[in-house]
């Protein structure tokens, strides 16, 4: 029983996955949520066989099935990421109140990531979509510890956070993820995911700058990095 409840789990998440990929395509150009998924190339309406999260890319060789145009490896990468997540939400959460957070938590997190790395934007829409649940549940129906130490790390670290963005070494999208993640993640493992999610950025430029692939003063999306931190955090707290 709990195998298939897995599978159902991981399913889920790759169709959430599918989903958050058109969303991120979408909402920065502010087209529907709603419309049929089309091919980019042939403008085709996709048929259901189309649009089975990483089946469909695998059967079709990563191509459109009409006019054999390339598909973005992105397709499956999220689809596979979403489900991973999704399927690790129910292994170490289960079935609690606790389960919703996550839910809405992996979804925001993946979709900020997509549009910030695309377009290199963090549509406020998105964010208010997702925070105004979040930050409801996390307040007021699943609350996390609190101790004043915590909190009092957590407000200096904002401010920190606000000067980056004031001098221009951080978007204001990447603020206001750290601010709903503040209230989300709760002050104790807010300090542990900044330092993350600076290292793993640290460590992707320095990567790069290695192999000669990264121009002084260029911006780098900054949500991916902050949102593996994020996600990393909150499961390790939760093993
Ligand atoms: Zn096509």
């Amino acid at each position: 029983m709990s195998l298939v409840i897995s599978c159902y789990a991981a399913i889920c998440g790759g169709l959430m996955g599918s989903y958050l990929h058109v969303a991120a395509t979408r909402v920065p150009l502010r087209l529907s949520f709603w419309g049929r998924s089309r091919c980019e190339g042939c403008r085709r309406v996709l048929g259901p066989s189309e649009l089975i999260p990483i089946v469909s890319y695998v059967i079709q060789s990563g191509k459109c099935k009409h006019c054999r145009m390339p598909l973005s490896i992105s397709y499956p990468l999220i689809e596979i990421a979403s489900a991973g997540l999704y399927l690790l939400a129910w292994l170490l959460i289960g079935l609690r109140l606790e389960l919703v957070v996550s839910i809405l938590l992996i979804a925001m997190l993946l979709l900020v990531s997509m549009t910030d790395y695309s377009r290199m934007m963090i549509p406020n829409m998105v964010l208010l979509f997702f925070a105004i649940p979040l930050v409801f549940l996390r307040l007021c129906v699943v609350p996390v510890p609190f101790s004043w130490l915590s909190a009092i790390s957590t407000a200096m670290m904002l401010l920190i956070l606000v000067a980056a963005c004031l001098n221009g070494s951080m978007g204001g999208g990447d603020l206001k993820l750290f601010v709903v993640l503040a209230i989300v993640l709760g002050p104790k493992l807010f300090l542990p995911m900044v330092a993350c999610a600076a290292c793993l950025a640290l460590l992707f430029v320095g990567a790069k700058t290695v192999v000669g692939k990264f121009a002084p003063n260029t911006a780098i999306p900054f949500a991916p990095f902050i949102s593996a931190a994020a996600l990393l955090v909150y499961f390790a707290a939760r093993i």
